[in-house]
């Protein structure tokens, strides 16, 4: 926050803006000093380049600071860009949306995600339940609940399998998560995270 406070001192107008996606923006830099304004953020571990893609997530607060939630968000958010990093797809997998809420309040408008995540409580035990097709943009859909929830533990290899699902299916690099699904609809996804037997089931 320091070394965003001082770029906004030395190259804005001393102003930093929150955007409801969860990221800072920085504005009236000239275009002159962008380089510098990236070395800095990037020698504070703030340059990498993921707006818009997989490990942008927006995550509430949860467990770990909402009296309200039902389950953790920010852990979840965490191991989901871990596991992105570590496969090392984020700009081969392009534009995609996941959103994380940690009870049916829904401040991290999981319903809006291309994939969204609902944290419950079931009997004590965290239970994650993703919805799939939510978008907020000229085309708003919800998302739709795919089946069954997730353990905290299971949440993670659920949401990769649904990412390579849609890099197995997409027709061409330039066919974005959110097109996939519009053009081949839920069950290859519900397949994805169920297995054959039970996507009929799902849902
Ligand atoms: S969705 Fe629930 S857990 Fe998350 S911030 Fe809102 S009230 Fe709290």
């Amino acid at each position: 926050m320091l070394v965003m406070a001082d770029l906004a001192e030395r190259y804005g107008h001393d102003e930093l803006r929150i955007s409801h996606e969860q990221n800072i923006i920085l504005p009236h830099v000239h275009k002159s000093h962008l380089f510098n304004v990236y070395k800095t953020l990037a020698k504070a571990g703030l340059g990498s380049a993921n707006i818009g893609l997989v490990s942008d997530i927006i995550a509430c607060p949860g467990m770990d600071y909402c009296a309200l939630a039902t389950a953790r968000s920010i852990p979840i958010a965490q191991d989901i860009a871990r596991r992105i990093d570590t496969l090392k797809l984020e700009h081969d997998i392009g534009p995609l949306k996941i959103k994380i809420s940690g009870c049916i309040n829904a401040c991290g408008h999981h319903h809006l995600g291309h994939i969204g995540i609902l944290g419950l409580d079931r009997a004590g035990v965290e239970n994650y339940q993703i919805t799939l097709g939510g978008e907020a943009t000229h085309n708003a859909r919800l998302g739709e609940r795919a089946g069954p929830g997730f353990s905290a533990d299971d949440i993670v290899p659920a949401i990769e399998r649904l990412i390579h699902a849609y890099l197995a299916y997409r027709k061409s690099a330039s066919e974005t998560f959110i097109e996939t699904y519009r053009r081949l609809g839920p069950e290859p996804f519900k397949t994805a995270l169920y297995g054959e037997r039970r996507a009929s089931h799902a849902a």
